[in-house]
């Protein structure tokens, strides 16, 4: 082990890990680990290559700090802020992009925050949509999300709320039919399942994607690439199938992102892009969600998959799904 200057124990290594990050998870995710390096397994469990960290990996690996106006709100895109609610989840995922933010007190909003952060939504008219996330906005109590609603539906230029969530997925009990009520409102909600792999679909999480359904909120997932967890187009697919099947559009497979002791986690660029150039090959288009890079520093988001489109003088040369070039002219 050389893990730290003197060696130390497997023992007294996972101890560590979990002093700088605590270990998290629920009953109903507990429950589908099969074994100690299943897909579910390996996004709770941790490890002591959390231990290894690299020049690359930052605190804050995609800049929110660099574009916080108040506590609480990251204001990137003049449409749409994110407003980070709650600093804690119901699990907690090794390879998460905030992990060395979680459950801090700089992360946790106080009333009187939350009412700035609400005064600096009112005070930007440019403001189109709210972002809820954390943390996991779902893990406040039934009231402040009903209040929270309340506020946001009272300005009149929030036209979209959208939630993201990873709870109908790691918690599912927590989202009784009171509570998804809440979220049926005159304004439209979108939500945003973060899940990684088909393991996770439990039938309790199918029974909250339908009762969100019931109460108008459109569902929409997004996944991390996940090295020997969905880094396959196997896996993939049938993440995608599956979620198409249950009226849920996958959105974004993030790249993961230069987190502290993440690296294990990661893949390679060119191996996501080549995972998207299968996908395309083989699925429907509601299956493909964008792969996406938050480019480090808080440059904001790009896609990432293969260029499909050359320019060429006169024209172009395009490169269909199975790798055929043909060419379409400039006009
Ligand atoms: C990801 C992100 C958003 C949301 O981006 P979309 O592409 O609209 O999903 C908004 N603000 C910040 C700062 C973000 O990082
Ligand atoms: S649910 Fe999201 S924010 Fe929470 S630990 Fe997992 S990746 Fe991080």
């Amino acid at each position: 082990m050389k893990n730290t200057a003197h060696n130390i124990t497997a023992e007294e290594a996972i101890t560590e890990v979990t002093r700088r990050f605590s270990e998290k998870i629920t009953p109903a995710m507990a429950a589908v680990i099969t074994h100690d390096s299943d897909p579910v397994a390996l996004q709770y469990l941790p490890d002591i290559r959390e231990l290894e960290t690299r020049p690359e990996e930052h605190v804050d690996p995609i800049g929110d700090h660099t574009y916080s106006p108040v506590k609480g709100i990251v204001h990137r895109h003049a449409d749409r802020v994110l407003f980070k609610v709650s600093s804690v989840c119901a699990v907690n995922c090794r390879f998460c992009f905030r992990k060395m933010m979680l459950g801090t007190p700089e992360e946790t909003l106080n009333l009187q925050e939350v009412d700035e952060a609400l005064a600096y939504i009112e005070n930007h008219p440019e403001i189109w949509e709210v972002i809820l996330t954390g943390g996991d906005p779902l893990i406040l109590s039934p009231r402040r999300i009903s209040r929270l609603m309340d506020r946001l539906e009272a300005i009149d230029h929030v036209r979209i709320i959208r939630i993201h969530s990873r709870i109908p997925v790691a918690d599912p009990q927590r989202m009784d039919d009171a509570f998804c009520q809440l979220l049926n409102r005159e304004k439209p909600v979108y939500m945003v399942i973060h899940i990684n792999h088909v393991q996770e679909i439990t039938p309790q999480a199918e029974q909250i994607f339908r009762r969100l359904h019931r109460n108008g909120v459109t569902l929409l997932s997004q996944s991390v690439l996940l090295k020997n967890i969905n880094d396959t187009v196997e896996a993939l697919e049938s993440l995608y199938r599956k979620l198409v099947e249950m009226r849920i559009k996958p959105y974004y497979l993030h790249h993961p992102d230069l987190v502290p002791g993440t690296n294990h986690f990661r893949v390679g660029i060119e191996q996501g892009q080549l995972l998207m150039k299968n996908l395309r090959a083989r699925a429907s288009g509601l299956c493909l969600p964008a792969y996406v890079l938050d480019i480090p520093g808080g440059y904001g988001k790009i896609p990432l998959e293969n260029a499909y489109i050359t320019s060429v003088s006169g024209g172009y040369i395009i490169t269909d799904y199975q790798g055929r070039n043909h060419t379409y002219s400039k006009n």
